[in-house]
């Protein structure tokens, strides 16, 4: 079921199904009606910049993937609507973010990222996969397991 996130109680660990819309109106477990910590679930990409990075990807409790852009690079445009998608139907599973490289030369140097588009998969505060050049939806989400 898209537009929806998953929230883990922090209560009893129940996996909660939360309509998006409702994401911020104080939703309750399903199981013990402890309110529900929505902090940190987004449903769609956050951007980051070399002054965020740290606190938006490493720090991050679920898995990350970054998409490594550029305004003039061609093949990063057919990104941009995957990314969206795959924020809403990974939602409290996995964040997506996007780096635009030329705003942010020290966060782009640190992870080596040559060509774009790239996506650097994180989780743990630690770069666990990483592609270069445009995918399909289904190779993105194959790569996506390692962070589930
Ligand atoms: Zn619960």
């Amino acid at each position: 079921m898209p537009n929806s996130a998953i929230v883990v109680c922090s209560s009893c660990g129940t996996k909660n199904r939360i309509p998006v819309a409702r994401i911020n109106d104080g939703p309750v477990c399903g199981r013990c009606k402890s309110p529900l910590n929505t902090e940190g679930v987004t449903t769609e990409p956050v951007i980051v910049t070399d002054h965020t990075f740290d606190r938006e990807v490493l720090a991050h409790k679920t898995g990350v993937l970054m998409d490594c852009w550029a305004p003039w690079c061609g093949h990063c445009k057919p990104m941009e609507p995957l990314l969206a998608a795959l924020a809403l139907e990974y939602a409290g599973r996995i964040k997506v973010v996007k780096l635009n490289v030329d705003e942010n030369p020290a966060t782009t140097s640190r992870f080596r990222v040559m060509s774009l588009p790239s996506l650097l998969f994180f989780k743990g505060g630690k770069v666990v996969d990483s592609t270069v050049g445009a995918l399909s939806r289904h190779e993105i989400e194959s790569h996506l397991k390692v962070l589930l």
